[in-house]
């Protein structure tokens, strides 16, 4: 009973704005709606329990075990996301290296701080190799050389894959999303930090909406997390170069990992 009312709750929260933060859990065909509901609970629960065990043991935490006051929307979960497919099968929480997610439980404390009742939600954490592979392939119509801004070749990895890059944005205290000027995987060059300039010039990005975005990297900085100059929402908590050598990457969402050490380059580069 205690779980219908939950996922009562859940739904209810999702109707409040259009710009829901939370997903909506898909019905099974059959049955009543609250069995439906119940079915799908549970087996949404045994996914995260066994994705929780086998992550444990990588050293990666369910952010929302660790904070209950960040929010999460996994995109990569649903179809809502820029590929319009679901990329995740198992992994529905968003999951990071433990050291990384005790820093950005901080930043919420920072956020807690600066603003009272407003909360980071986070789009994603940790990604499969395998899944940045699709994003890749995906995007098949943008020239290599310019590909990288956006998705990072799989060939050298992404910071994703190592639980130690972070996609996220900042709800106010009645659950909308602050307005950033683009959305969330929007790639055109309104959403490149390193032009608001340009844009705040132009008049296409308003004051408003780039003191939103340095808001987010305020809080963000407060804990060492770096920005991109080609996304509002993407940040590292280390370089390339420094996480493949602390950390494993994740292969695939059963949990197969690898070292992929890189060695120092002249120039250590960033990129999602
Ligand atoms: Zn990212």
């Amino acid at each position: 009973m205690l779980r219908i009312i939950a996922v009562l709750v859940l739904l209810s929260a999702c109707q409040r704005s259009n710009d829901s933060y939370i997903s909506d859990i898909p019905l099974i065909e059959g049955g009543t709606n609250s069995q439906n509901i119940e079915d799908s609970f549970n087996a949404k629960q045994y996914f995260v329990g066994q994705t929780d065990s086998i992550y444990g043991l990588l050293d990666l935490v369910n952010l929302s075990s660790l904070n209950g006051r960040i929010l999460t929307d996994v995109k990569y979960a649903t179809t809502d996301n820029f590929m319009n497919v679901q990329l995740y099968d198992t992994i529905s929480s968003i999951y990071l290296n433990k050291e990384v997610a005790e820093r950005l439980s901080k930043c919420q404390d920072f956020l807690d701080s600066l603003k009272p009742g407003f909360h980071l939600l986070v789009f994603d954490g940790i990604r499969p190799l395998q899944v940045q592979q699709e994003m890749w392939e995906a995007l098949d119509s943008i020239p290599v050389y310019r590909r990288g801004k956006f998705v990072s070749n799989p060939a050298k990895g992404s910071v994703h894959n190592y639980g130690a890059a972070v996609d996220l944005t900042i709800v106010d205290t009645e659950g909308n999303q602050l307005d950033m000027g683009a959305g969330y995987d929007d790639f055109r060059e309104i959403a490149f930090p390193s032009l608001e300039y340009k844009f705040l010039a132009s008049g296409e990005l308003a004051q408003t909406q780039v003191n939103n975005r340095k808001l987010l990297r305020k809080v963000m900085k407060k804990q060492g997390f770096r920005s991109i100059p080609s996304e509002w929402w993407h940040f590292n908590a280390f370089s390339r170069v420094t996480v493949s050598r602390k950390y494993k990457r994740l292969l695939t969402e059963s949990g197969a990992v690898e070292w992929f050490r890189l060695s120092y380059p002249k120039k250590d580069t960033v990129s999602i």
